[in-house]
């Protein structure tokens, strides 16, 4: 059960793998007319290293808890860059809500990003209008919700509207200037594009619901 468990944890990974790969150019895109340039990059490096650091843990024996504390280093490590250290520490707070050796209920499931969205917001100390991945977590949070699941499937389903919640609020931060971790001139430059990091997010619990949904 708890072996399970934490096999389905490591497949997410797999599949963020997958999406980040899919979507690194457009990301790299988005970033480079405001940022560096690198979100795409730096999200295809992370949720690589995390994917492969998940399926070793699970091979050795780990439960959820371990495999998710591993990924998250390895996320931190593999992406370098600011949102690499944010969603590293996302997953090892995720898996701070799990047992080794239970597998986790679908209350667990939702308790584990809304721990791993307060990892970001802790980290980053970001508020909501400085497009930044925060503008989308935090009405990803308020649509989820603070009442337990009644199964995996509902927990899919409140997953899958979270993140259509969060894809607006990501799409509406074109029309802000950035102002975190990045010069104000730059942050003018990002008037009309929207927060890529902001975007992956929500592409990513989007892409979470759905495959929890199958
Ligand atoms: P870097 O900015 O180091 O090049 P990335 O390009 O990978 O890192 O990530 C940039 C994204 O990180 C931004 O689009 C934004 O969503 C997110 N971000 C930056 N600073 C913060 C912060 N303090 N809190 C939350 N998210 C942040
Ligand atoms: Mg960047
Ligand atoms: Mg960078």
């Amino acid at each position: 059960e708890s072996r399970a468990y934490a096999a389905k944890i490591s497949g997410v990974l797999d599949l963020f793998e997958q999406v980040c790969a899919r979507e690194e150019v457009e990301l790299g895109r988005l970033d480079a007319i405001a940022g560096d340039g690198d979100h795409g990059q730096g999200m295809a490096y992370g949720s690589r290293g995390a994917a492969a650091a998940a399926r070793e843990a699970l091979a050795a024996g780990a439960g959820a808890r371990t495999v998710l504390v591993h990924a998250g280093d390895a996320w931190a490590e593999s992406a370098g860059g600011t949102s690499g250290a944010l969603w590293g520490a996302a997953l090892t707070a995720a898996g701070s809500v799990h047992s080794d050796d239970a597998a986790g209920s679908p209350a667990q499931t939702l308790q584990s990003l809304r721990s791993g969205i307060d990892a970001i917001q802790r980290l980053g100390g970001a508020k909501v209008g400085q497009k930044t991945m925060i503008d989308a977590a935090v009405p990803f949070l308020e649509a989820l919700g603070s009442e337990d699941p009644a199964d995996a499937a509902d927990t899919a389903r409140r997953i899958s509207e979270a993140a259509a919640a969060a894809r607006t609020a990501a799409d509406a931060t074109a029309d802000i200037t950035a102002e975190k971790g990045r010069s104000r001139v730059l942050g003018e430059k990002s008037l009309g594009t929207p927060d890529p990091g902001a975007l992956s997010f929500s592409i990513l619990m989007a892409e979470l619901g759905a495959h929890l949904a199958k």
